[in-house]
């Protein structure tokens, strides 16, 4: 298990997000994105849209993908 914040994956707080791979996290922190914009939380907000258009162009969102899988990867352990 790992942990990756909030801040880590593009966000502006520090919220922890636990997983087992990178996908856990970056799904972790959609629906915490999801989640505060539903809320209106407006600092949340540039890191959703990016999300959103993460989603919409995969192929051009790559390069993200690697960079938070690498950063994860180089984690330790909790
Ligand atoms: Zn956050």
């Amino acid at each position: 298990m790992k942990t990756m914040t909030c801040h880590q994956l593009g966000g502006p707080c520090d919220l922890a997000h636990h997983g087992e791979s990178a996908d856990d996290v970056i799904n972790a922190q959609d629906r915490h994105l999801k989640e505060a914009e539903k809320a209106g939380d407006a600092s949340h907000q540039p890191a959703r849209d990016e999300m959103k258009s993460r989603w919409r162009h995969p192929k051009r969102s790559l390069g993200w993908y690697r960079d938070m899988k690498q950063a994860f990867a180089d984690l330790p352990e909790d």
